[in-house]
């Protein structure tokens, strides 16, 4: 629901919704970056009496690592709703004005990234659909895989769209089974029986907080309690310990905790959980600082270079990150091989998201807006180089370019996962498989000379299972092994694997002539 349109009480912040929100192609540092791209980041709090915008806004600043295009907070008083969201970082869209116009005792909030939907205003958000049951709140973070038929189904029962999301899909199928189910929750089961895909949302009724995951639990999603008796649900850990909550547990697959002044009840909601947690919250996406099914994400992420070293040991002089994501595994890696540990890239630890255009000068200086090689320590050594992944390739090239123009006379690139071959449809935003270099290039040696370093080496996915020291059964590894936990429909998959890459049955389902 865009805010122009709602019927809620909302508030159009400083300039960041006036001349941001008309930038669909817009400038950011990754445009420059081919990292994996995070998805979103939610939060909900229930504490009468306490100041929930507010609580929310700082929740959401300790997620803004997974969304950075928009950010938004709901928030009521158990009569009225009030709405804030526009494009732009968490600090840009709320200033004093923006928090103080939200009032009540229970909010909700959302960062985002866009994966369903283009990054335009009217999908930031939270969004506010009319129920049966009065006015529901929804923020989102995952993909569903099923919208295009959602979304059709409903249109033929006469409901209209405000936006491109599917997120809008979710809370309109839950508006719409809310018409014939006795409770919201019932609603919510029976919307969670005919989704597929990856969802951790946060709901707000008025007089309830809700929160619950798919019945493959593939975002995360956790409770802690603050105060002793209010509650708050956030995507990470990290996300709690900034508002002072302490941690409780996490939402498990296919379940869902209503909370109200009465406290906390759980209801699993799928009939048949399965979980497949996306691996790449371990590798990449958490913060480090979190903790997800009892394991420091610092941890794992160390033990995963401490797993490569023993797999791909180099001889060198100093062992660096790629700041900040590799920085553990580099630790990990100095630990196991004995190599000393130093830096050798500097992260500008001030950039983001800009909407200025860099010129065709600055273009070309690329990835040196964002990381600057530190010759002191480079020049004249041999570095072996740690970086989490590796998607098109590009970034990682000049980077190995860089540390040989500071004066690496060595460079030995290792990196914490294995090869990203298969394109995500969970929530994270990855290109098309074509442009996958681990795809296009299948020999590591062919890799590792597109890259332009000494030698290459990936981490197993043996290695990195025995890195989280948990069952490799309840993980999604779809982009590292190309076997997808939930089924991706054939006019889906079309979008990121070329059609001789879909099987028959496949080609057939789009109703194209084979090959055959
Ligand atoms: Fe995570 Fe990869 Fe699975 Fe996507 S395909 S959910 S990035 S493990």
């Amino acid at each position: 629901m865009n805010n122009s349109n709602s019927p809620m009480s909302t508030h159009a912040p400083s300039a960041a919704g006036s001349h941001l929100g008309q930038s669909e192609a817009s400038f950011t540092d990754s445009d420059h970056d081919d990292a994996v791209r995070d998805g979103c980041g939610v939060f909900g709090v229930h504490a009468p009496g306490h100041d929930v915008p507010r609580i929310t806004f700082f929740g959401l600043f300790a997620l803004q690592h997974r969304g950075q295009e928009s950010a938004g907070i709901a928030v009521t008083d158990g009569q009225q709703f009030g709405l804030v969201r526009d494009m732009g970082l968490v600090s840009q869209v709320f200033d004093e004005d923006a928090l103080t116009s939200l009032h009540g005792s229970i909010a909700i909030g959302h960062t985002r990234y866009s994966t369903t939907g283009s990054s335009l205003v009217c999908n930031a958000q939270p969004l506010i659909v009319e129920t049966r049951f009065g006015p529901m709140g929804l923020a989102h973070n995952g993909n569903l895989v099923n919208t295009t038929t959602l979304r059709q189904e409903l249109e033929a029962f006469g409901v209209q769209f405000q936006t491109t999301t599917d997120s809008e899909v979710i809370a309109q199928l839950i508006a719409y089974e809310a018409k014939t189910q006795p409770s919201l929750i019932d609603a919510v089961k029976a919307a969670m029986g005919r989704m597929k895909g990856a969802y951790s949302i946060v709901l707000l009724t008025h007089d309830t907080l809700y929160g619950f995951r798919d019945p493959w639990g593939i975002r995360p999603l956790c409770l802690g309690r603050l105060n002793s008796k209010h509650h708050v649900l956030a995507s990470e850990p990290c996300a709690l310990d900034v508002v002072g909550a302490t941690f409780l547990q996490e939402i498990g697959a296919g379940e869902l905790v209503e909370i109200t002044d009465d406290g906390c009840k759980f209801h699993m909601l799928a009939e048949e959980a399965r979980p497949s947690m996306c691996m790449f919250e371990f590798i990449y996406i958490a913060r480090p600082d979190s903790h997800i099914y009892g394991r420091s994400l610092h941890l794992s992420r160390r033990r995963m270079g401490q797993e490569l070293a023993r797999e791909h040991p180099a001889e060198a002089d100093i062992v660096i990150a790629v700041p900040d994501t590799g920085t553990p595994a580099a630790i990990g890696y100095a630990e196991a091989s004995k190599i000393p540990y130093g830096e050798g890239l500097i992260k500008n630890r001030y950039i983001h998201r800009t909407f200025i255009q860099p010129d065709q000068r600055l273009r070309e200086l690329g990835v040196r807006m964002k990381l600057n090689p530190l010759r002191e320590a480079l020049s004249g050594k041999s570095v072996i180089v740690v970086e989490d992944s590796i998607v098109r390739g590009t970034t990682t090239r000049n980077i190995v370019k860089m540390l040989r123009e500071a004066g690496a006379t060595q460079v030995h690139l290792r990196i914490s996962s294995p090869p990203y071959r298969w394109p995500c449809f969970y929530g994270i935003d990855t290109c098309e498989q074509n442009q996958l270099l681990a795809a296009r290039e299948k020999d590591v040696a062919a890799i590792c000379e597109h890259i332009g370093a000494d030698s290459l080496g990936y981490l197993s996915v043996e290695g990195l299972v025995r890195a989280v020291s948990l069952p490799k059964n309840i993980f999604c590894l779809a982009c590292l092994t190309g076997e997808y936990p939930i089924e991706i429909p054939a006019e889906l998959k079309v979008s990121k694997f070329s059609l001789e890459d879909l099987s028959e049955e496949e080609q057939l389902a789009l109703c194209m002539p084979t090959n055959s």
